[in-house]
């Protein structure tokens, strides 16, 4: 069978742009080794953020907010619950450069938002000891999406209206079994495995852990509406309220060492639990003794400067490497899935931004990044 499109990875990248090709009238096949946002896939946790702040990057506000009207319409026909309204709110210490930049680019772009004094944030979030944070930035449209579910349900409803979709691994250019017109691996933290000559200092897979934390018998102060999601850029941690009950979930942002997406170990260590329990101390001093309800262990899948990587592979005109999402590729996924289906099809162009040559070497960079690992 020829397509006129093979998309190799179904997480959120790949299956948004094999529905949007799709309904655009094209032949599409996709495959994934392990199935739709599986568990070792970067969309395979159970939520994300989509935010509108991006400091001076505005094409990446333009597409969060894009992201968030198609998501939305795609809920409210599949599954509403797939998308939690609960706000954003930046933590920013005095010099907060990126928030004040964002604000600038929201100002432009309409993006709804609040600038809240220290005084206001104490007394809207009294459960929040907000220590040598001084204002915040509030985001009202922004909220929290259910990763895993939400992937699985675009396969789903999509393979419904005749997507042909295959559990396979597929090997790269040359080497596999399929026949398409074009083929764009959207492959996550394997594609520097697929292409360790194009990519091999590109993209830099690494450790993130995640924690779910369980609150007290009937207390509300960690839920929706009276807690949003949450990023306090000066410490790298960010979090989301609880969303399904699964509880107060928390993250550190800091990359963790490089990891094998295959092979690395997804038991949560001592290491990185300390060092998010301190935090919750020092900002949510009630939820100091919560216990841990559930943890993930996932992999961001880093550039140098955490722009994407969209170009075509430099020894095959048919071949699109998609990747590089660098721990905020998952709200973007429609309105990616756009911006790529129409340079596919030859009627737009990618920024130079996402191109393999503006990409630096991630190495030099991550040695500046990494966890404290006691
Ligand atoms: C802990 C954590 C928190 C994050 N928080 C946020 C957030 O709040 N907001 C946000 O926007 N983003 C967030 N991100 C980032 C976001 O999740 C990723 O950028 C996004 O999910 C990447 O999607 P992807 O489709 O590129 O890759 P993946 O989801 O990894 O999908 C790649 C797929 O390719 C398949 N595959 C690979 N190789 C092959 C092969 N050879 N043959 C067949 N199939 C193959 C895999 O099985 C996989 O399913 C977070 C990431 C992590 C890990």
């Amino acid at each position: 069978m020829r397509y006129d499109y093979a998309i190799f990875g179904a997480g959120v990248w790949g299956a948004w742009l094999a529905r949007t090709l799709h309904r655009s009238g094209k032949k599409v096949l996709l495959v994934d080794q392990h199935g739709p946002a599986n568990n070792r896939a970067s969309s395979g946790g159970e939520t994300r953020i989509i935010r509108m702040g991006y400091g001076t990057k505005a094409i990446y506000t333009e597409w969060s907010l894009r992201a968030l009207r198609l998501y939305k319409e795609f809920y409210a026909k599949t599954d509403p619950t797939l998308f939690h309204n609960t706000g954003m709110l930046w933590m920013c210490r005095d010099n907060d450069e990126f928030a004040r930049q964002s604000i600038d680019v929201f100002k432009k772009q309409d993006v709804r938002h609040e600038v809240l004094t220290r005084g206001e944030l104490d007394k809207r979030y009294p459960q929040i000891d907000f220590g040598a944070c001084t204002w915040g930035l509030f985001e009202h449209d922004a909220g929290g999406l259910l990763a895993r579910r939400g992937v699985q349900t675009v396969v789903r409803e999509t393979v419904r209206e005749g997507l042909t979709y295959e559990q396979a691994f597929v090997a790269p250019p040359g080497k596999h079994k399929y026949d398409a017109g074009t083929y764009v691996y959207a492959c996550g933290p394997w594609l520097k495995k697929l292409f360790p000559e194009v990519l091999g200092n590109k993209i830099n897979p690494t450790r993130q852990e995640v924690f779910y934390f369980g609150t007290s018998p009937g207390d509300t102060a960690f839920r929706i509406p009276r807690m949003p999601c949450w990023v306090d850029g000066g410490d790298s941690v960010y979090g989301l309220p609880d969303i399904e009950n699964r509880g107060f979930k928390l993250a550190i942002d800091a990359h963790g060492p490089t990891i094998d997406p295959d092979t690395q170990d997804r038991a949560p260590t001592k290491a990185v639990m300390d060092h998010a329990r301190a935090y919750i101390a020092k900002r949510f001093p009630s939820l100091k003794d919560a216990p841990l309800t559930q943890a993930e262990v996932c992999q961001y899948e880093n550039t140098a400067n955490g722009d994407y990587v969209i170009d075509k592979h430099p020894e095959h005109a048919n071949v699109w490497l998609l990747g590089g999402g660098s721990g905020h590729g998952y709200k973007h996924g429609p309105a990616l899935a756009e911006y790529v289906a129409a340079a596919l099809e030859g009627k737009g162009r990618i920024d130079p931004m996402f191109s393999l040559a503006a990409k630096a070497d991630v190495s030099a960079a991550q040695r500046n990044a990494t966890i404290p690992q006691k």
